[in-house]
This record gives structure tokens, sequence and C-alpha cells, in this order.
């Protein structure tokens, strides 16, 4: 008998579940995408398991019947079973989860058509000129009528007129015009025996069609995605669809060139800033299953894929996988959970593997492959420590003399460098020599950061930007403005004015903020019309320039100084992947990574190439401080537009804070950064055991005090970022 009342989970995170009829001739499942009645205003729902979302049921009489099914297949039971884990695990709202699996209100308004036209064979009573053109020029084209027109170059009432006396007919068709097919065996590519193997043990665990979690351990440089595209062919053969999640969009150009070389033909890709169409296209191919492989960020991790065989998380290390407002999830630890419900392998790979990735493998939860040497008999590049204590940059110089002399050597050879410095901008502070005004961001506890080539002090946490001015805003002295320490556009200024016959690049979020800017960037570097490239953190993974021969890392101290959990590891993922960049093809490369800190035990570890001494002493430490893999870490932010609402609130929390063997709190203190975004912050953290219910403790907690409208409290489980 179908159901005749049903449960909804709505797309409303102030709402709880929801009971409606399901009216007669209706037909809803579990999963179905439902639009229901709330007050005088519709909301979108999916039909969950009443069980599972436990409510005081309405009574018979008062249920109010559904208004209809959208027109999308069903959410699966595993992906039901997915956004019940996250929101439980993450301590977010079931809605706020399901959202971004309903990611696309255009895709809900199920299939569409659009007219086209196309040539009837016929001809026109009064031939023209124009006509006579028009009809040469569209002979096999099929378009609208405003694509015809820019076909034919004519106006579009000259088509009408055709269109009126039967020459071009109009044919209808669907809106999401389908994806060009990738093929398994397109182009095979020549493996070594390392990538043969490991490619072979991939291959055998998506045909098995179980879970799996992978890590795929690899040096920079040896192949890692022409091995696990192995595995991508293998569950393409076997119709299932396959997710590979990148850590940067700037990425995804050169990754599809790739792909499409191999495959012959694109994959599907998705992120934040496609434009609603593209997206509706995507979702619904997705859905459908016609999407064979999607390559996405990390909202990629929770649409409604119809049949996934594979997850690959590539460069599985990096932090953007993690999410840090609205669910504070971690997109790496949700993929293996996916993996989990839905019954196939995912491939975590990496060349610096996250320590509680490579914990997993040790300890034997996670599968290992490892690609111990580079691709092509490549081999890794050298790396020397230049101390700063010693080598002393000139004077307003960040550059010391061995990275000089080493740049004027590449420049005469012909062979690219790369200078880094994890710091966007012309200079990190700006500030006043007469008075010692510093520049701040009226919103945040931040410096505003001069970026010269965008003539403007930007705050990088909000966006609020203003115009350097011309005299101090304090004392009213003029050109009394001093720029304090580097950032990328002043390093490629001191580059220049060493190197004035260098053609230098500089390689930001701020100068590679879309896709094609990026392929323009790659297209250039492998051109050879960059001789020098500096960079931020997007340029330590994923590119790969044969020619690169130098690596010079600006200041290796400065990951070390903010003090949070994974700053040493951090140091060491960016320093060793920047490193990687050197020497990938057949001539050697060379490292000089400048310190003022030669002893610290993560430069050292950089100095000898030995990771394993690295893993392990960073093991040791967060053993001992009860730190992640060991014990666990939660961060609980209390924030407020009033400074005092925001204190009191945090200290209402501080004063009701559990107290357990297995848990500490911690706080509350004004967090490191005391205003963000216009908000004043406290913040609370957590440590506790590993078998202790972190979240559960902390659901109660919270539940048990009510505070002013103007509160928000973030609860952050897992956090990577300790601001
Ligand atoms: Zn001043
Ligand atoms: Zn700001």
């Amino acid at each position: 008998m179908p159901a005749t009342r049903v449960r909804l989970l709505v797309m409303n995170a102030a709402l709880g579940p929801l009971d409606y009829r399901v009216p007669e001739g209706m037909a809803v499942e579990h999963g179905s995408v439902v639009v229901a009645p709330l007050g005088p205003r519709q909301v979108t729902g999916i039909v969950w398991e009443d069980e599972r979302l436990p409510t005081n049921p309405v009574p018979e009489e008062k249920l109010r019947p559904l208004l209809g099914v959208l027109d999308v297949p069903p959410i699966l039971a595993p992906l039901r079973r997915l956004i019940e884990w996250t929101a439980d695990y993450y301590v977010a709202p079931l809605a706020a989860v399901a959202r971004m699996v309903i990611a696309s209100g255009g895709a809900l308004r199920g299939p569409a058509t659009m007219t086209e036209y196309r040539l009837t064979g016929g001809t026109p009573e009064r031939m023209t000129p124009q006509r006579a053109a028009a009809i040469e020029a569209l002979d096999g084209e099929q378009a609208t009528i405003r694509e015809l027109a820019g076909i034919a170059g004519v106006s579009e009432g000259v088509l009408r007129g055709l269109v009126n006396q039967g020459v071009l007919e109009p044919v209808e068709v669907d809106v999401d015009r389908p994806y060009p097919r990738a093929a398994a065996d397109h182009h095979l590519p020549g493996l070594s025996d390392d990538q043969r193997e490991v490619a072979d043990r991939l291959v055998e665990l998506v045909e098995a069609r179980e879970f799996a979690p992978v890590l795929l351990d690899g040096v920079t440089g040896s192949g890692k995605t022409e091995t696990y595209f192995e595995a991508i062919g293998a569950a393409i053969a076997q119709d299932r669809q396959v997710l590979v999640m990148l850590p940067e969009i700037a990425l995804t150009e050169a990754f599809l060139s790739r792909f499409e070389e191999r495959f012959g033909a694109a994959p599907v890709v998705w992120h934040s800033s496609l434009k609603s169409a593209e997206r509706r296209r995507a979702w619904r191919a997705i859905a459908s299953g016609e999407a064979q492989v999607v390559v996405g960020a990390r909202s990629a991790l929770f649409l409604p894929y119809a049949n996934l065989g594979l997850i690959v998380v590539d460069e599985a290390h990096e932090i953007s996988f993690k999410q840090d407002d609205g669910v504070r999830y971690n997109a790496r630890d949700v993929a293996v959970m996916r993996a989990r419900f839905e019954k196939f392998p995912v491939i975590l790979a990496s060349a610096t593997p996250a320590l509680e990735s490579l914990h997993m493998a040790d300890t034997g939860i996670y599968e290992k492959l490892v690609l111990p040497s580079r691709f092509g008999g490549a081999q890794l590049p050298e790396i020397h420590l230049v101390d700063l204590t010693e080598e002393k940059p000139g004077s307003g110089q960040w550059i010391a003399p061995p990275l000089r002399r080493a740049l004027f050597d590449r420049l005469e050879k012909g062979e690219q460098s790369l200078l880094f410095l994890n710091r966007r901008g012309y200079a990190p502070l700006t500030l006043c020599r007469h008075c010692g005004f510093r520049f701040q961001c009226p919103n945040c506890s931040a410096w505003l950061v001069e970026h010269r080539l965008s003539k403007r002090l930007a705050c990088h946490h909000c966006g609020h930007e203003t115009a350097p001015p011309e005299k101090c805003p304090e004392c009213g002295e003029p050109d009394c403005l001093v720029a304090c320490g580097p950032g990328v556009e002043r390093i490629a200024d001191e580059v220049a004015e060493m190197l004035p016959e260098a053609r230098v690049a500089v390689v930001t979020s701020d100068t590679l903020n879309s896709p094609e800017k990026a392929a323009e960037f790659v297209a250039m570097a492998e051109a050879r019309a960059i001789d020098v490239i500096v960079g931020t953190q997007l340029v330590t993974k994923g590119f790969h320039f044969p020619e690169l021969t130098l690596v010079g890392v600006i200041d290796a101290d400065l990951g070390l100084e903010g003090g949070d959990l994974r700053a040493a590891e951090r140091t060491y993922q960016q320093v060793a992947q920047v490193a990687g960049r050197a020497g990938r093809g057949a001539k050697p490369g060379e490292v000089l990574i400048q310190t003022r800190h030669p002893e610290a035990a993560v430069i050292a570890a950089l100095e000898a190439g030995d990771r394993d001494a690295f893993y392990e002493a960073e093991t040791e430490a967060r053993r001992y401080a009860q730190a992640p893999p060991f014990g666990r870490w939660a961060a609980i932010i209390i924030s407020s537009e009033d400074e005092k609402e925001a204190r009191e609130a945090a200290q209402r929390l501080g004063d009701t804070r559990p107290i357990l063997d297995d848990v500490q709190v911690l706080g509350p203190a004004p967090a490191p950064m005391a205003l963000l975004r216009g908000r004043y912050r406290y913040r609370l953290l957590l440590n506790a055991r590993r078998s202790a219910e972190l979240q559960q403790v902390i659901r109660v907690w919270l539940a048990g005090i009510d505070h002013p409208p103007g509160i928000r409290i973030g609860v952050d489980i897992d956090p990577y970022s300790f601001v």
C-alpha cells in the first residue's frame, strides 16, 4: 500500500522535520525531492525515513498535502546516511548538509527544452542576396536564431523571414546538452614498472566494488596522476561514475587537458563559480548517471551521483579540503565515509600525506601504495639551506647572496626559477614613519596588506579595501608611509631590479583568479616565456615545468610563527611540495631554503630529505600533546557584533562547561582573530581523548543555554584554522 503520510527533511535549518499527507495519485518514496506548503509559502524537502527523524507526529486531520514531486531522481539511501553522518559528526543542522546535495535550484525545475532551427532544403519565394548567403552559410548547422544569425553574419530578422517561408524549421531540443563520452582505452599510456604495479592494484580494487581506502604515497614527479587514471579507466569501463577532487580551481585546467588526452573527452567540472545553467546541466547529468567523471572542488563531494564507483582526492594533504564556515567539514574525511556507505575504493594521493592519513596507513586501516621514484629517471632535487643570520640580504632586500647567484646562473643558462613566499601583495604592513600609525582593517584584527599592482590596501579576511592615501590619516604628514616586510610583489620588484632582462611572473590567487588565467600562465611557462616565477602556495602544487631547475624559498620560518597545531607539518608540506617543482625534466634541480632557524627539526628534515624522520618526530609531539590522530580537538567560536554581548555569552558557556575525565575545556578567551568581518569573537577549545563522545558532549552542553539573537555559535570539529 502506498504511503499516505510522509516525514520531510526540509531545506531550512531553522525548522525540524515536518509531516505531510500524500495526495491520492502522487507517488513518493524515501529520497523523493518534493515541494510542500509552509504557511503561505512553499518549501523544498526530501522524504525521509520516519524513524530516523524523530519528532512529535502531527495528528492525521491536521496534515497538509504535498504540492508535488520534483522531476529529479530520489536521493539514494547511502547518501541519506552520509547526510546524517556528516550532520552528526560536525554538529551541523541536517538541512545545511542536505542543501549541499541539492546544490542547484535550476536542476530541480526538471527537464526543459529550447527551440533550435535548421534548414529544411526548401527555397524562399523571393530570393535576396542576404537570404542566399544565409542559406549557404547555415548548411549543416542547428542552433538558436541568435546563434545562427552570428554564424551567417545576417540579422535575426532575415532568419525569421526564412522561418516564415518554411526554409528554416524549429526543432525542440533538451537545454542540457549531453556531455561527450570518455573512452577507457582512448590513449593508453606507457607506465613505469612501479606505476604499473600500483595501477594494477587500483584497477583490482575498482573491479572488486568494495570499500577500500587507499593512501597513494608518491614523491613529487612520480606520476601519481597517470597511475590513478588507470583506476578511472576501470570505473569508466564498468559504467560507474568517478569523482576527482582537486584543492584549487586554478589547477583544473592543466588536469583537464591531461584527462582529455588520456580519455578522449573532457570530464564534467564542478566548482562554486559555475554559471547557473552550467550548474544545472552538471547536476542533472550527475544525478542521472550520464556524467562519467566529475572533477571538482570539495563541494562536488555531496552531489547525488547515481552510480559512483571511485573517488580520488588529489593533493589530499591540502587544507583547502577543509571548509571553514557553514558546515565545517573536511572533504578528505567525508570522502572516505562516502566510499564506505556506497562501497567503493577511495584514493588519497599525495607526496606529503597528512599525518592523520599516514597514521591510518601505518595502523593498517588504509592500504598504502608507494611510488618511490620520479618518472622517466628524473632525480629529486638537491636541497641546501641558506642561513640568513650569516648570509644577510642587502638592506631593503630579501634575497640573500647565494640565492642571487643561483638566479643569475639560471638566467644565463636559459633555465627557469621559482621563488616561493606565502604572502600575497607587496607588503603585509604599512606604517607612518612620522607617528607610527599602522593601517588596520576596521572590521578585523588584521593589518591591511598593500597591493601595488592593483594600487590598494586590502584586508585578506573580509575584503575591505581602500586606496593608499597620500598623507598619514593620523598625523597628516605627507609622503611618510613605509611598507614593512615583503609580499610576492615586492620580491618580484627585487628580481626585476637585480635581473632587468628577466621576464618575471607573479602567481597568486590575485593574478590567477580564473581557470583561463591559470591556463594562460601554464602555456607561457611551458613556452619558456617566463624566466622567474614568484608565487604563493598556489605554485607549490600540480605544476610541471621541465625547464624549471631552481626553487628558492624566501622565508621557510614564516609558517612556523603562527603557533597553530599543524604549523610544522604545513611548513614541511609546503616547502617539500614547492621543492618538488624543481628538476622534473632531464636537468637536475636545486632548492635553496632561506631560514633563520637551520636547527629547527622541520628545517633540518627538509635539508636532509628525510621525510620519515620528520614524521616520526612530529608523531611523537602529537602523541605527547594528545593532538590528532591520538586525541581530538574541537573549537567553539562565540561571536556577536557587540563586544560585551559576545564576551558575556562566552562567559555563560564557560561557566556551564562539562566536567569530564576525557574532555578538557580551555577558555573562553578572545580568539586570535578577536574581530573578524565586524564580529567580536571568543573561543573555547576542547581537547578530548579518542574514546570520548565529543560531539554528544558538545550538543548537550550547547542545548542547555539560550543566547540573545545576535549571538552566533560555530562548532568546528577537528579544526585546521585556529584563528
Ligand atoms: Zn603619521
Ligand atoms: Zn577585514
